[in-house]
């Protein structure tokens, strides 16, 4: 694997690989890799020649200074597993040659950037859509690989893939879980025994809300707002969970939905924090 540190040497290297007409695929990460991601990255090497991941924590979407200073960093492991899914090319950039000035472009994303991760988060998308520009702009990939675990941020990536006309395929991999059914997660590794415990009750619930959206049983079936108050109580009786949102959305423009009669592809989709750890899930219906 090649790594690189600087953007024109990585730019003159990929120049190189579309001249022999090899096509790149792009997977972006703030590192502390796991299987999740590797998923990404094997999913490129299947589908190019040419496979980039990069590694940067990127200052600009955290809205939360602790959790940007503990992020975990564990750049020397990141490379060993990369190197075991066979990832061709690393980038690990500085601050300083990412944002050689202050950076004051501001995008709006209306209602995408305002529901959920955006409400609670503000700013993340600026920063978040705003390095995966720098990124795109410097790699230059035929295709790009997003997680659906991160759900709200493939949609505004998406977005600004059509609004700003960039010629990029983008690919929406499905969640990885741990066995227990947690959302694979960087935050993960952050989790005392006890609440790793505790975590995948992120994901029951979401299983809950699932069989109380599809129950065929006429009598016993709820509506939204019950649905939400029952997983509520589910995750309210779970000492050490501290739900920020449970949300059904539609899965198209990620706006809550107020009744069922909608025909329209649900999402659901959950934040909660563990102690200071904020964990995110959602299910796809
Ligand atoms: P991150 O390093 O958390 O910014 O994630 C980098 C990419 O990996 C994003 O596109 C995430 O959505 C994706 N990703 C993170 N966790 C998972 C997971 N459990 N399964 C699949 N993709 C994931």
């Amino acid at each position: 694997m090649r790594i690189f540190n600087k953007i024109a040497d990585l730019r003159a290297y990929l120049h190189e690989c579309r001249a022999k007409n090899q096509k790149i695929g792009f997977v972006p990460t703030m590192g502390a890799l796991h299987e999740g991601h590797l998923a990404l990255v094997q999913c490129a090497k299947n589908e190019v020649e040419i496979a980039v991941c990069s590694i940067y924590v990127n200052p600009t979407q955290f809205n939360n200074p602790t959790d940007l200073e503990k992020y975990p960093r564990t750049l020397e492991n990141d490379i060993k597993l990369l190197e075991t899914v066979f990832c061709d090319v690393l980038f690990v950039p500085e601050n300083a040659e990412m944002y050689p000035e202050k950076n004051i472009l501001k995008f709006d994303f209306g209602t995408l950037e305002t529901v959920m991760e955006g409400r609670f988060r503000p700013g993340h998308f600026n920063g978040m859509a705003t390095v995966v520009c720098k990124l795109f702009n410097i790699v230059q990939p035929n295709k790009a690989y997003f997680g659906q675990k991160d759900l709200q941020q493939y949609m505004v990536v998406r977005q600004f893939i059509a609004d700003l006309s960039f010629p990029i395929e983008l690919v929406c991999y499905p969640i990885v879980r741990e066995k227990d059914g947690l959302a694979m997660s960087s935050r993960n590794k952050r989790l005392t025994p006890a609440q790793r415990e505790i975590a995948p009750k992120l994901y029951e619930a979401l299983i809950l809300a699932q069989n109380l959206l599809q129950n065929k049983d006429k009598n016993q079936q709820k509506n939204i707002q019950e649905i939400k108050e029952e997983v509520l109580v589910f995750l309210g009786n779970i000492e050490g969970i501290k739900v920020e949102y449970f949300e059904i959305v539609a899965q198209n423009t990620l706006i809550s939905l107020d009744n069922l009669a909608e025909k329209t592809s649900i999402a659901l989709c959950i934040a909660a924090f563990l102690g200071e750890i904020r964990l995110i899930d959602n299910l796809l219906l």
